[in-house]
């Protein structure tokens, strides 16, 4: 048996430049994976490859049993949430999270619960009446992410999703997408810039670098033992 998540040796690049380079990952189920690296180091390409949204060059995505690579988007059962929140303006919050139950076909009882449940799960139960525009960033950030658990990916991609918001606000939401997270036993990967991010939130860390993965390990075995000069300078040992 593979592992749940398998990344093999992909490789993409952009008008003859290699962005991703022969890039191998693999994640267990229910596993939080972060993949951490300096901007422009390949972290967006690698998740919109993975999602589906671009096409990689060669390699091999295997995700619960089931090869990726030919399947669409709409098809990998992979579920995606970005910086900026893109929800819908002129959707209430209710309707945000129950769209993508809509386009599939559920009954309205089954969405009624399930928007409900999604609701209580990012603490926004007293706002589902209210428009995007009335929320603030974290809260518009937190009904993005209800919005992707609500039709249950098998995998969920989250790039970036805490940078845009206050300091102060990104670490109590951090902590909050990590409680999620495990009481969902949800498989992520979880893609951001911020060192202390990365090794607060974590099962494991991939330390990327110019489209490679230059070390993998858990948050305290990086920290301890970085295992180059670039990974040390990167996680903050400064010698
Ligand atoms: P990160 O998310 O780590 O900041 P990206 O994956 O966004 O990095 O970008 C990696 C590299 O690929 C960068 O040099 C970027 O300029 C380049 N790149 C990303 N998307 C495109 C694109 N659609 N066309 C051309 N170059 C791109
Ligand atoms: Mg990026």
């Amino acid at each position: 048996m593979g592992s749940y998540l398998s990344l093999s040796a992909i490789t993409k690049s952009f008008n003859g430049v290699q962005v991703i380079n022969d890039l191998s990952i693999q994640a267990e189920r229910g596993e939080l994976l972060t993949l951490l690296g300096p901007s422009g180091c390949g972290k967006s390409t690698l998740l919109r490859c993975i999602a589906g949204l671009a096409e990689m060059d060669q390699g091999s995505i295997e995700l619960d049993g089931v090869e990726l690579t030919s399947l669409p988007a709409k098809k990998r059962d992979v579920g995606m949430v970005f910086q900026s929140y893109a929800l819908f303006p002129n959707m209430t919050v209710y309707d945000n999270i129950a769209f993508g139950l809509k386009m599939r076909g559920d009954r309205r009882e089954q969405i009624k619960g399930r928007v409900e449940e999604m609701l209580e799960l990012v603490d926004l139960s007293d706002k589902r009446k209210d428009y995007p525009h009335r929320l603030s960033g974290g809260q518009q950030q937190r009904v993005a992410l209800a919005r992707s658990l609500a039709v249950e990916p098998k995998l969920m991609l989250l790039d970036e999703p805490l940078s845009a918001l206050d300091a102060k606000i990104r670490r109590n939401l951090r902590m909050e997408l990590r409680r999620i997270q495990q009481r969902l036993g949800m498989t992520m990967i979880f893609v951001t810039h911020d060192q202390e991010e990365a090794l607060m939130i974590s099962d494991r860390v991939c330390i990327m670098h110019e489209g490679r993965i230059i070390q993998t390990g858990r948050p305290e075995d990086i920290y301890a033992e970085p295992n180059s000069s670039f990974v040390a300078r990167f996680i903050g040992h400064y010698n």
